[in-house]
């Protein structure tokens, strides 16, 4: 085994934590989807869906064919996978053979489906995505005339095990009359099918910030994507869950959701610069005093962004340890003068916790504007994922 110079640890205990925490949220009843896309937010789809099926969960979705080809490659076997965004038409036999479904939202697949059901003799089971107001990808209320006519004509082939829409950002109060008309424009939706004698399984239209702040939105599933993982939607969201409906503000506790990723790596040499030196490429960064400066093998190849030059820190020992210079390709250098003989080998942590000390994947959003989501998805998926207790 050759050793990576990053390596991400899962943490088994963290997920088990977010699980249960989510499930007590939503209820016994709805079913929990855990959403994998972007190589599990950047969690390494390889290891998360073994350690997700092992803490209890069996939906999985997906956003495109690809990714449900992960999932079904690293899963036991027992779970649901569903693709709720890009396959291609040529892709729908597979997806029959393996029993996984997918939501339809234009007529073409629908059509699609039917023939490949026809093809292969495995018939499609789809979901129904509803035009709510997202205005992105769904039915309208007049093309759904036209897919109940193919759903009927073609009943052997299709089964609608779900119908289903999607929210323009329940992370923010801003949208918050957007999200209303959307929820009302569903139930209208889905009466007017259940009028006409659609039988479509069950309704889901909850992610996270949704499920978390408009408990009507959970219904028979939720798709639960960030908050599995241990992150808030939003700082919004997260203010709003704890101080709860009633206003009384429980925002003193402890955290409830866990982060499941920590990013680590290791000293991989040090050096003592003279006062008055530049460190790097270029002139951005100049020694003050006599400084002791780690070098730590992280760079913008292995997600450690170039917007963090002088401005990031490192753990090293549980304190932080400021990025000197520009971050390079693959290495950062790191002032460790406060820290005295640090040696080769010592773990430095990039994301997480380390001491009484923690770098959190929001600190990150602070400095560079990328948002949570984007800064885990960008972890390269080369990076090594261990699962830890
Ligand atoms: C990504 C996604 C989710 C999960 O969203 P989170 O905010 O991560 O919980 C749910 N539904 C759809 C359609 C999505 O694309």
């Amino acid at each position: 085994m050759t050793h990576s110079p990053v390596t991400i640890d899962l943490s088994e205990k963290a997920l088990r934590a977010n699980f249960r925490y989510l499930r007590k949220q939503i209820g016994t009843e709805p079913r929990i989807s855990c959403v994998v896309k972007g190589n599990a937010y950047g969690h390494g789809i390889g290891s998360f869906v073994p350690l997700a099926e092992k803490i209890g969960v069996d939906h999985f979705s997906v956003f495109s064919a690809v990714e449900a080809r992960q999932v079904l490659s690293s899963s036991n076997g027992s779970s649901e996978i569903m693709i709720m965004g890009y396959i291609d038409n040529e892709d729908l036999g597979w997806a029959l053979s393996n029993n996984i479904s997918f939501w339809v939202f234009e007529l073409d697949r629908l059509e699609a489906a039917v023939s490949s059901a026809r093809h292969t003799g495995k018939q499609a089971r789809i979901h129904l995505e509803l035009e709510t107001g997202m205005n992105r990808t769904g039915f309208d209320m007049d093309e759904l005339v036209r897919v109940l006519e193919i759903i009927r004509r073609n009943a052997a082939e299709v089964s609608v095990e779900g119908v289903c829409t999607h929210f323009s950002g329940a992370e923010s109060i801003g949208n918050y009359l957007r999200i209303q008309n959307q929820i009302k424009k569903f139930r209208d939706m889905c009466t007017w099918l259940k009028n006409s004698g659609v039988e479509y399984g069950i309704r889901h239209t909850a992610c996270s910030a949704s499920a978390l702040t408009y408990p009507e939105t959970i219904m028979d599933m939720v798709r639960f994507g960030i908050a599995l993982y241990g992150f808030w939607p939003s700082r919004e969201t997260r203010i709003r869950h704890l101080l709860g409906t009633d206003g009384k503000s429980t925002v003193h506790q402890r955290d409830p959701l866990r982060r499941i990723l920590r990013m680590k790596s290791k000293v991989m040499s040090t050096k003592i610069v003279a006062p008055g030196e530049f460190v790097g490429y270029g002139n951005s960064y100049q020694t003050a005093k006599r400084e002791r400066l780690a070098a730590v093998p992280v760079g913008y190849s292995t997600g450690f962004a170039r917007s963090l030059s002088n401005l990031g820190h490192v753990l090293i020992r549980g304190r932080r340890c400021k990025v000197t210079g520009i971050v390079n390709m693959s290495m950062i250098m790191v002032d460790v003068s406060h820290l005295g003989d640090v040696q080769k080998g010592e773990e430095v942590v990039i994301i997480g916790r380390n001491g009484n000390s923690c770098i959190t994947v929001a600190s990150f959003s602070d400095i560079t504007t990328n948002l949570n989501y984007e800064l885990l998805v960008r972890l390269p998926s080369e990076i090594p994922r261990m699962i830890v207790e």
